[in-house]
């Protein structure tokens, strides 16, 4: 690198510094092209991307056929407010509602928007359906959840960073252990007002855990059991990131309905965001059926965006791709060999203490106090050597990829990893 393009990154840098809040700390680097599973930066160092936008780049950068249809819908109609029909959303609403096997979608724009209609849907079915009296409606939620930067969703956050000072917070919201089905169980037989769960299926913002084989059929058992509503937040695990379409599909092999296998846990609500756009464009998504969605009357909920023809060819055409390239099958694989490579380094690693994760949402653990920069200075040494990650919470860091890589690429990436690492061992 030359000492010219050095200040050229760096003045990039110092612009955000400068005029944009400081809400993230991004690594320092500077991307100006992606690819595939390639991002450039603006000296044209090349990086394998392994955050993909917190896996909406699930398709891959600049995917040909989703830019496609964007630049054609941009050049036609972008936007005409829901105040009157389109020619693209009734199409695209039709498509994912198949796909996913649900009656109806409520779309809208970004992840938390998703959840926050989610929570509202949820509750005004709980007065009107379920009969619970007004305003005592529970929605509960997990310990490290995450699920959005609202205010109503960080109400319901326990991290003191994304919470403390933003009150007064929004209440109806009762907290239990993730992954622990009996705290499930005895808020339910405890509280009659006790409206939906809502759940991500694998926690990912908070280090990739994966809960038990059964966990989610049995939250879908109780759900049923009790009338509450099992709310999946997908916008992170779902379109083929974890090696199925849902990760509430667990282990299935198809590619489309997911209804028909049996190890299912259909949510009442399902939540989706992020990699639907394939990350050209922010749309997200509720799904549910009638007797749910059919409380949501005209002028109770909405969005200026939310459904625009562009966002619906967009989206269309980036769940088509999933189909299209085989990305289930492909996650699937290739976690199973990457999680595989990297146990086996663990197994002598001082510096890592395991791998965990499910198709291609990873992670590892830095064996490492929680406040320790070292999850951090590995993943500067990561960038240093051509693939870009960062740490979730603290000594844990994050591994997701598109899935549209190639064993070929995976090992290679898989070799960068453990060089880096080995640079790190004591
Ligand atoms: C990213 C994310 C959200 C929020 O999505 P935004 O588009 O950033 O608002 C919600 N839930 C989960 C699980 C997420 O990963």
């Amino acid at each position: 690198m030359s000492v010219l393009e050095k200040i050229n990154s760096k003045e990039f840098i110092a612009l955000e510094d400068r005029f944009g809040a400081h809400n993230y700390h991004p690594l320092p680097v500077v991307l100006s092209r992606g690819e595939g599973v390639y991002v450039w930066d603006v000296d044209g160092k090349k990086y394998y991307d392994f955050l993909s936008a917190y896996s909406a780049v699930n398709q891959g950068h600049c995917h040909p056929k989703i830019v496609n249809a964007l630049v054609q819908q941009a050049q036609t109609l972008t936007l005409t407010s829901r105040a009157f029909y389109n020619d693209k959303l009734g199409k695209y609403e039709k498509y994912i509602t198949e796909l996913f096997g649900f009656d109806k979608i409520l779309p809208m724009n970004t992840g938390a928007e998703a959840v926050e209609t989610a929570i509202k849907i949820c509750r005004k079915w709980a007065y009107e359906k379920k009969g619970i009296d007004e305003h005592e409606a529970i929605i509960v939620v997990c310990d490290n959840n995450f699920h959005g930067r609202t205010t109503t969703i960080i109400s319901f956050s326990n991290d003191e960073n994304a919470r403390k000072n933003f009150g007064p917070y929004t209440v109806g919201f009762i907290k239990i252990p993730y992954d622990d089905i009996e705290a499930f169980q005895f808020v339910l037989e405890n509280n009659k007002n006790i409206a939906g769960f809502l759940v991500e299926p694998i926690q990912g913002e908070a280090g990739v855990y994966v809960p038990a084989e059964n966990y989610l059929e049995q939250v879908k058992e109780l759900c049923d059991q009790y009338n509450v509503l099992f709310i999946a937040d997908e916008v992170q695990t779902g379109i083929a990131r974890t090696g199925s379409l849902l990760a509430v599909c667990g282990n299935c092999t198809c590619e489309n309905n997911c209804e028909r296998q049996n190890t299912y846990a259909k949510p009442d609500i399902l939540i989706l965001g992020k990699a639907v756009s394939g990350g050209v464009y922010p749309v997200s998504a509720v799904l549910a059926d009638d007797n749910i969605m059919h409380v949501i009357k005209p002028g109770q909920h909405g969005s200026t965006f939310g459904g625009n023809p562009l966002a619906a060819a967009v989206a269309k055409a980036a769940l088509e791709v999933v189909g299209q390239e085989n990305l289930i099958q492909n996650a699937r694989a290739l976690g199973k060999l990457f999680r595989a490579k990297l146990s086996e380094y663990i197994e002598n690693s001082s510096i890592v203490s395991l791998v965990r994760g499910k198709g291609l949402l990873n992670a590892i653990v830095i064996n490492d106090t929680e406040d320790s920069s070292t999850a951090w200075d590995i993943c500067m040494k990561l960038a240093e050597n051509g693939l870009l990650a960062k740490p979730t919470h603290g000594n844990i860091i994050r591994f997701a990829p598109p899935l549209v890589m190639n064993e070929e690429q995976l090992l290679d990436c898989v070799s960068i990893i453990i060089k880096t690492l080995k640079e790190f061992e004591k």
